[in-house]
């Protein structure tokens, strides 16, 4: 098939069925299945996939178990090499795997590949990490004792993730799981089952060079909400970390926290940008660019909501609507393409509506409408769309998974910080400035409330190393980086005597 851009491409499904031989997933879990895997690029179903029964689920979990309890005492810079060899997989797949998360997910390439790097980011990161699980020794008050603590692996550990992102934040979570000493079992996006089929398949191949895993260390469990509740609901998986909408968070994270599992939940996000006065309005423009539009739109740390001073609102604005007018929209495998599709009808729909409530509400449009439906009718491209507003009105406060970039025009930076914290989410942020007082203000506990806070760089877009995640409606879980590990191990504190004395703490005595 031809794009807009004369560029040849082989016909979607031939080319994910040529990808997934070459990635080496066997024919019969793509093959007569029940689940339909689909192209955002054109719409067409490419494969049909094998799915889990929701009561397959508990077999799994029993296995996990047998495989957490053989893996936890293997020592952790060994597991560590287990990760290594995943990353030289992925290394030596990474053409492949990002081109299917473009057919999957509809990212353009550059970003198809950086999301396989980014797995391959964590996988050195947490190699380095094996060897630097380290506790405290803490000093004792009592003579003769000493007191540590210790980090223990704590059991399967289950992934629930999003379709935006279909095998970046399996990594995220699956690196550190494994140096930490657990098991994993994985609950992809039903919209991207063949992306997960793919790092299963390169996962075993490192299991394969590895030699000794445990048989199910993680697994692979396709299908809908119904199984992910079930992992959810059993007692046997310590660990639940699920990425995705609130929605699905708020049901998630109660049915955990009912049975006193840990969840680490990563959910929606509604990310703004400060610009003020002494702002570098290139670099802005070219910052909330790549935010606001790239990935159309569909990352939890996308801009969604930009407040302007008002000094530099109307040099600012029609500046962004120029370039917003001739983003290049189009097959996201064409070289030239900035913005490839959104995900589906439903996305789309769900665009629309915003756009219709926030025009209602007295909203001035740049953009939005639907493009390229003569080239794709079953694809949804739109164009990405700014909408001027006058105050921060409801439909501002949701995130509609989608290019809409609300602006906003704000005096002081007193009131764009208001402003900037007065919505439900709490992911992803960023000032525009060149004065020292503002940036600092804007980091320091008075200023942005989210778990990412960025100085002149959007706020999309982070690198492994550090912490990853949000505040409020964004659940509070972090992600990669930094001591995220923590999160995946149990600790122990200990108090050791090796004194002939049996002194107690605080004075307290109990002669017998
Ligand atoms: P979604 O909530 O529709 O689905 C996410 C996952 O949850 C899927 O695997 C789905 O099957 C599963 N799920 C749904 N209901 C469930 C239930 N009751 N029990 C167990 N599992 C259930 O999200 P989506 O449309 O795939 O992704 C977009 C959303 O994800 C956006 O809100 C985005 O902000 C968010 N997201 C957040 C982060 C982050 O790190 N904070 C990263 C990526 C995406």
């Amino acid at each position: 098939t031809k794009s807009e851009a004369g560029i040849v491409h082989k016909p979607v499904a031939q080319e994910v069925a040529d990808l997934l031989q070459s990635l080496g997933v066997p024919p019969a879990s793509w093959h007569g299945g029940t689940r339909a895997a689909r192209s955002p690029i054109t719409g067409e179903i490419t494969a049909h996939v094998v799915e889990a029964e929701a009561s397959a689920v508990s077999g799994a979990v029993a296995r996990s178990v047998a495989a957490f309890e053989a893996w936890r005492t293997v020592p952790a810079p060994r597991r560590g090499e287990l990760v290594r060899l995943l990353g030289e997989e992925l290394r030596a797949h990474k053409g492949a795997l990002g081109r299917l998360v473009t057919l999957e997910a509809g990212k353009i390439v550059s970003e198809g590949l950086g999301e396989v790097q980014e797995m391959i980011d964590i996988c050195d990161f947490a190699v380095g990490l094996s060897r630097q699980l380290y506790g405290l020794t803490i000093a004792s008050e009592r003579p003769g004792h000493r007191m540590m603590e210790t980090w223990h692996p704590v059991g399967p550990v289950g992934i629930i993730t999003a379709f935006n992102f279909p095998v970046a934040v399996w990594s995220w979570n699956a690196a550190l799981a494994l140096v930490c000493g657990n098991s994993v079992l994985w609950k992809p996006s039903e919209k991207t089952p063949l992306t997960a089929l793919a790092v299963q398949a390169l996962f075993e191949r490192a299991v394969a060079a590895f030699g000794g895993a445990p048989e199910g260390l993680s697994q692979l469990l396709i299908g809908g909400a119904e199984v992910g509740a079930a992992l959810t609901d059993d007692v046997r998986v310590p660990v639940i970390s699920a990425t995705g909408s609130t929605r699905m968070g708020r049901i998630v994270g109660e049915r955990v926290a009912r049975r006193f599992g840990r969840s680490i939940l990563e959910l929606g996000g509604n990310n703004a940008a400060i610009v003020c006065p002494s702002a570098d309005l290139d670099l802005t423009l070219r910052g909330i660019a790549f935010a606001a539009m790239g990935t159309a739109g569909q990352r939890c740390t996308s801009l969604r909501r930009l407040i302007v001073n008002e000094s530099v609102y109307d040099t600012l604005v029609p500046r962004l609507a120029k370039a917003y007018a001739s983003v290049s929209i189009g097959d996201p495998r064409d070289a030239g393409t900035l913005i490839g599709p959104l995900i589906d009808a439903e996305a789309y729909e769900g665009m629309q509506k915003a756009l219709e409530t926030a025009r209602a509400a007295g909203g001035r449009i740049h953009g939005g409408e639907r493009v390229r439906a003569d080239a794709a009718a079953d694809a949804y491209y739109v164009r990405p769309a700014i909408v001027e507003l006058d105050a921060q009105i409801d439909v501002v406060k949701h995130e509609t998974f989608a290019p809409i970039l609300y602006v906003l025009r704000v005096g002081g930076l007193p009131e764009a910080i208001k402003l900037h914290n007065d919505v439900p989410q709490g992911l992803s942020s960023s000032i525009f400035t060149s004065d020292l007082r503002e940036a600092e203000t804007f980091v320091s506990a008075e200023g942005s409330d989210c778990g990412i806070a960025n100085v002149n760089i959007g706020p999309s877009g982070a690198e492994i190393g550090g912490a990853f995640g949000g505040e409020k409606e964004t659940g509070g879980g972090r992600e990669s980086g930094s001591d995220a590990w923590k999160a995946y191990m149990r600790r122990a504190t200990n108090t050791i005597n090796y004194s002939r004395q049996l002194p107690l703490a605080q004075g307290v005595s109990f002669d017998v």
